[in-house]
């Protein structure tokens, strides 16, 4: 209980791929561009990544509704995708990413650092993802290799439902043992992310530059040109803001003086 009164914020929860692993967010956008190539439809990054961090099924489901790969799957197929096409193109993606995976397994700059000093603060570490169990799994290995660890990491398989839903984030703070939900903080890097802290009633971080939202690996990111960094930074922090994340930060290395901030708000009574 003592650790409940010196700390406003009881658990911060993370994403895991472009968040605190992979940074881009490339992993999962490789394997359904692959899983979309061997069917001989294109699939854009950008479409790719519109719906990224919802469960990977679901995902699948709505590529399968965009304009675009609805035009492709017709011109291919003669015919529109039906249900039993998302089970096929999903049960080709679970090998297909669980085989690339440890590509984009590397801890994000910045993580570790941060992680370790919410824990010395007594703060519970979380971690929710689009990805299934298996996949959780092999990642929280290469994680720990890394130093980086949640307190628990769940997936949608385990409470039945993934983003934008709340129920994995609701589960930890069971699990966790924290209360109440407006003393959590959600951080990750896409709209599915910040729309499952929302729902979870959570304060919410949006990262735009790990992440989906830029879409380059590390070495990708450190070679492009200043102009061109300005201009990707510009316009991924304005679409994290535009979908009401409470705050926005460059990368979880920029976390603590924003945790900090929600901190002393919760002290003054606000709530998310
Ligand atoms: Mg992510």
């Amino acid at each position: 209980m003592s650790s409940k009164r010196r700390n406003a914020i009881a658990a911060v929860i993370f994403d895991w791929a472009g968040t605190t692993v992979d940074h881009g967010s490339l992993a999962p956008v490789r394997t359904l561009q692959r899983v979309f190539a061997n069917r001989d439809i294109s699939l854009a990054d950008d479409v790719a990544r519109r719906d990224m961090g919802m469960a990977k099924r679901d995902h699948i489901r709505n590529l399968l509704a965009e304009p675009e790969v609805q035009a492709e799957w017709q011109r291919r197929y003669q015919r529109a995708a039906v249900e039993s096409d998302i089970d096929e193109l999903y049960q080709e993606f679970i090998p297909l990413q669980m085989s690339c995976l440890l590509d984009y397994a590397q801890v994000i700059d910045g993580v570790v650092p941060v992680v370790d000093t919410l824990r010395s603060r007594g703060i519970r570490i979380g971690g929710t993802t689009g990805y299934t169990r298996a996949m959780l799994e092999t990642l929280e290995a290469a994680a720990r290799k890394q130093e980086y660890r949640t307190d628990l990491s769940l997936c949608p398989e385990d409470v039945g439902a993934g983003r934008p839903h709340p129920f994995m984030c609701y589960q930890l703070a069971v699990n966790l043992e924290v209360s109440p939900l407006s003393a959590c903080v959600k951080i990750g890097d896409t709209i599915s992310d910040i729309e499952e802290g929302h729902n979870a009633g959570m304060w919410t971080i949006g990262v735009f530059r790990t992440g989906n939202m830029i879409g380059l690996s590390a070495q990708d990111w450190k070679e492009l040109p200043a102009v061109d960094k300005n201009s990707a930074l510009v316009r991924a922090k304005a679409s994290m803001r535009e979908h009401a994340a409470h705050y926005v930060i460059e990368s979880v290395a920029d976390a603590l003086p924003v945790l900090e901030e929600i901190e002393y708000r919760i002290t003054r009574g606000e709530r998310p």
